[in-house]
């Protein structure tokens, strides 16, 4: 069947880690510059159903798209570099394809025939994948790991039959290797990249575009040789230079000819790419005036990857404000009354990010305080608003062991609480969860409105009496306290357009302190840099002079 929409699969070899999510993001943009519509699939070769119930040690963060699907974290790269709209079509792992096989199976679909890997999961991923035909101009898929792994071999498979099905003007293999420096001997070596273009070969792949990640521009001479041993054009090698700002990689990518060589092999007509918001980009980001720090209080501190959109976000707020943004990470654990002062006196602001589990509370607790008190910025996402009401609600409402009942169940004020029945702006239905509900299934998840008040930080921010933001948490705030609360001076500042959910707090007499039950930093762009993050950068450079003082 003919679509007028054409396929572009990325694949990576030799190892992980390099910059495959980046470089389909920016494949994406350069589509995008030259007025295509695009869309970006990942599919993740684990076999964890939900992602959302994975670690973050081991996994990084978890994206959140509107439609409240937990994804990887790639599709947050996709979403920071193109407009495509992202939801749960757009992440699959191995474990939904063969759920939903076996699921077919036990339904009878198959009728009592064999169920294998060929057809019956190939085809239910390439079902997945034209689940985007003729939505957009060019479907991006990346496939996750790293060719050779026994897993992605159904992904590999199934994209191979892929070109046999859609024709060979529609569909694009883009592959992306390293072509390590090797110091010793002075050169950059080609041997990886043959050997994993062979490899990909010897599963009936040839590449047509090579990205070669390295360190340095690759010469006429290394790109012929690569051209000769791995069977493409000499044009098609393409040098994907490391860059010290990821928002570079689209510039880096155009430079080499890579735009030009895929509408070139797609036989699409195209515009020519406008790239001059992204050098624009690059300018500011590069070339700031003023410089900030921010600390982020919380608990995976080592593996910053679990904080990935929060990273890019805090950097995008510092772009309207001309400002590099400088990231301390602070682990909670370690903050106790003695020390709290001589730990956070360095930095210009406060942020306590989103997070599950009780451990390092207290000193999430303490850094609240530390900010309310000392008037240094505070930013409180998710968990981190909720850490800030307990705070307030303890040592300014006079609530003594006032808790969220995540963390201490016996609490005489359960300030934040799992609420267990709630309508459904959304959806317009009741919603119930409770202790017992399964884990991962019970949160609220994705976009839901927000009503703002005037006269706020937020609205401030805003400039928009209703917003929508995205959510992933299963606790709320206690409105039995809300009255309590705003007494002794918390000011609620958004709220559910039926008022039955808190979802911005904040303290007026202070230069900006504020939580949000939502994750703002899920829908910061570079080019449209969040309002919130923005805003927290600016009281934060404001703070910088006076906290030197
Ligand atoms: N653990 C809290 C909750 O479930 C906060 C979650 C988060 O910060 N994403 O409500």
């Amino acid at each position: 069947m003919a679509f007028n929409t054409k396929f572009i699969f990325i694949t990576g070899g030799v190892l992980s880690s390099l910059g495959k999510g980046l470089a389909s993001a920016a494949i994406g943009a350069l589509l995008e510059s030259r007025g295509l519509t695009v869309t970006i699939q990942k599919l993740d070769p684990y076999i964890n159903v939900d992602p959302g119930t994975m670690n973050p040690f081991q996994h990084g963060e978890v994206f959140v798209t509107d439609d409240g699907s937990e994804t990887d974290l790639d599709l947050g790269h996709y979403e920071r570099f193109t407009n495509a709209k992202l939801g749960k079509n757009n992440n699959f792992t191995t474990g939904q394809i063969y759920y939903s096989v076996i699921n077919k199976e036990r339904r009878g679909d198959y009728l009592g025939g064999t169920v294998q890997v060929i057809p019956h999961i190939t085809d239910e991923i390439k079902n997945s994948i034209l689940l985007h035909a003729d939505t957009v101009d060019v479907v991006l898929v990346e496939i996750g790991g790293t060719i050779g792994d026994i897993e992605s071999l159904p992904f590999l498979e199934a994209i191979r039959q892929f070109k046999a099905d859609q024709g060979k003007n529609d569909v694009l293999y883009i592959h992306l290797t390293l072509v390590p420096y090797i110091s010793t001997a002075g050169e950059v070596k080609t041997k990886p990249t043959q050997h994993s273009v062979k490899e990909l070969r010897s599963i009936g792949i040839q590449p047509d575009i090579l990205l070669c990640r390295t360190d340095r521009f690759l010469s006429k001479d290394i790109k012929k040789k690569i051209s000769l041993f791995c069977n493409v054009g000499v044009d098609a090698v393409i040098t994907a230079k490391d860059v010290e700002c990821i928002y570079e990689v689209p510039l880096v990518f155009h430079k080499e000819g890579l735009d030009k060589k895929i509408i070139e092999l797609l036989n699409i007509w195209s515009r020519a790419p406008r790239l001059e918001p992204w050098e624009e980009l690059l300018q500011k980001l590069k070339d700031p005036e003023n410089s900030v720090t921010i600390g982020i209080v919380g608990k995976y501190v080592d593996l910053t990857e679990s904080y990935k959109s929060l990273n890019e976000a805090l950097y995008h707020g510092g772009i309207p404000n001309n400002s590099r943004v400088n990231l301390v990470f602070i682990d909670s654990d370690k903050i106790g009354e003695s020390n709290c002062g001589k730990i956070l006196g360095d930095v210009d602001g406060i942020l306590v990010p989103g997070g599950f589990g009780s451990r390092g509370t207290d000193g999430k607790i303490l850094a609240a305080k530390y900010a309310r008190e000392n008037k240094v910025p505070y930013f409180g996402i998710c968990l981190g608003m909720q850490i800030a009401v307990v705070e307030f609600a303890r040592n300014v409402a006079g609530l003594s062991d006032a808790h969220s009942s995540e963390f201490n169940k016996e609490t005489p004020y359960p300030v934040i609480y799992l609420m267990r029945e709630w309508y459904d702006d959304k959806t317009g239905t009741m919603q119930k969860r409770d202790i017992h509900s399964e884990k991962g299934g019970s949160m609220r998840l994705g976009a839901y409105p927000c009503k703002v008040e005037k006269d706020t930080f937020a609205y401030t921010a805003y400039q928009k009496d209703e917003i929508s933001e995205r959510h992933r948490h299963r606790y709320e705030f206690n409105t039995q306290f809300r009255e309590k609360l705003e007494e002794s001076g918390l000011t609620f500042s958004g709220v559910s357009p039926n008022g039955e959910l808190v979802e911005i707090i904040e303290i007026k007499d202070h230069p900006w302190f504020l939580g949000c039950q939502f994750h703002p930093e899920f829908k910061s762009r570079p080019m449209a840099p969040h309002p919130l993050f923005k805003d927290f950068i600016k009281a934060s450079l404001e703070y910088s002079p006076k906290k030197a003082k």
